[in-house]
């Protein structure tokens, strides 16, 4: 279609360098933060084969019957590109043999993901998450952990509103058990079900509590709950993950009604939210998935972890990115020769300096108003055979005899 307007496609948006800014340091932040908790950076492909995911994720779940964006390749293998990061993470821990380092194997993640939603604030068919993943232990203190380093995470970026929901959702038995008991309850007030709840009591009647369908919301109210039915020994877990949280005082509404939209979960799940983030009040979420790796064919291997999408942190934080201002700009005057300005720029970069150069024709006085426009502590003249430095805070300018006289007056005023 020639003559069309090119656009980014629906759902998706670029990044520009004050936005990227922000990002940078929230990446930054993050590596700093799981680094010290023993977190190793890991990455996966963007696309994987789409039977992981239907393993992985869940046949019944949103995510796989309705968001993901599959195609074939020219070999007709059937692709789709990551709808979340657990699933990628432990088909990695399990192809290379991860399950035979020391457990518990602690991984961050951060990139793009794609789900086919229908595009609104905070909601895109590309986004980015940040992720932790803890593999190897089911140990109460790695689900604190996880919970705790996203709390800090949305802190240290500034999130407002932020809200932490928490639950259990048992063991896969119990939740069989239990998803009998619920699906007689609902089968006995079917007629004050949505139409898609009512679809679905019988492939996973849980997720009637994720509706935000009035008659429906009525019934669940009054449903029984998965939290009064725990086994005891996933009671005992439950309390020593919230005695963990207690003891680092960190805030949570114990919500029984919490169903985390993958199938693979078990035990602990949490998700925070914030008000400042209206109807998309997820900020970020997780939670144990005992039973993923084995579903995946590994063996039985604990595992729990979280992800947070970034443009929806961004969205609730008030924190932002330092500019980015040059120590000194290097302007050239009348017809100086740019090559000893390029060396110059070279040469203070490499002594820690930033330095700009001019690179747009300007007039020198063009030039300064630039130096002052972009913030430059001071200004480095390259005239005909002189060099002259311009303080830019008090306007005071000084000649140098020689390059290496100008770059010390450089630092000096850096300094
Ligand atoms: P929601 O209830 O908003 O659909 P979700 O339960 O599908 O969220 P998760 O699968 O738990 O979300 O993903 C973790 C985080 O990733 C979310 O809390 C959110 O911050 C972010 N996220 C999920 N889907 C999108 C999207 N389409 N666009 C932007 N961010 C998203
Ligand atoms: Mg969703």
């Amino acid at each position: 279609m020639a003559g069309g307007k090119l656009q980014a496609p629906r759902g998706t948006f670029d990044v520009l360098p004050e936005d990227g800014r922000r990002r940078s340091a929230l990446r930054n932040a993050c590596a700093e933060l799981f680094g010290a908790a023993g977190y190793g950076p890991v990455e996966t492909p963007i696309f994987e084969s789409t039977d992981l995911f239907a393993r992985g994720v869940g046949e019944t779940t949103d995510i796989v019957q309705k968001e993901m964006f599959t195609f074939e390749d020219q070999g007709g293998a059937s692709l789709t590109l990551r709808p979340e990061g657990t699933a990628g993470v432990c088909r990695a821990y399990l192809e290379h043999g991860m399950h035979k380092l020391p457990q518990p194997v602690k991984l961050w993640y951060w990139g793009p993901f794609f789900r086919h939603e229908r595009p609104q604030a905070g909601r895109y068919r590309q986004f980015t998450q940040v992720g932790i993943e803890a593999i190897g232990s089911d140990e109460p203190t790695l689900d604190a952990e996880a919970i705790l380093l996203l709390a800090e995470l949305l802190a240290n970026a500034g999130a407002q509103g932020v809200r932490l929901r928490l639950s259990s959702l048992g063991t896969p038995a119990t939740r069989r058990d239990y998803s009998d008991e619920l699906r007689k309850y609902l089968h006995g007030r079917e007629a004050e079900l949505s139409q898609e709840v009512r679809s679905r009591i019988d492939a996973n009647p849980l997720r009637a509590f994720d509706s935000d369908h009035p008659g429906t919301q009525a019934v669940m109210r009054d449903a029984p709950k998965l939290l009064d039915r725990l086994a005891p020994e996933d009671a005992e877990h439950f309390a020593a993950v919230r005695a963990l949280l207690d003891d680092a005082d960190q805030e949570y509404d114990i919500d029984p009604a919490l169903v985390r939209g993958l199938d693979y979960y078990t035990r602990t799940v949490f998700e925070f939210t914030s008000d400042a983030l209206g109807a998309q009040s997820g900020v970020g979420g997780g939670g144990r998935y005992d039973g993923l790796v084995e579903q995946l064919g590994g063996p039985p291997t604990p595992g729990v972890g979280w992800a947070a999408g970034i443009e929806r942190i961004l969205m609730v934080s008030e924190v932002e990115a330092g500019a980015e201002n040059p120590d000194v700009y290097v302007a050239q005057e009348g017809q100086a020769d740019s090559r000893m300005a390029f060396r110059l720029v070279r040469d203070l970069r490499s002594r820690g300096v930033s330095a700009q150069m001019e690179q747009a024709g300007r007039s020198l006085k063009g030039q300064l108003k630039h130096a002052d426009r972009i913030g430059a502590r001071s200004v480095l003249i390259v005239g005909d055979g002189v060099l002259h430095v311009r303080d830019m805070r008090t306007g005071d300018q000084r000649d140098a005899a020689s390059a290496d006289e100008a770059m010390g007056i450089v630092e000096e005023l850096t300094a």
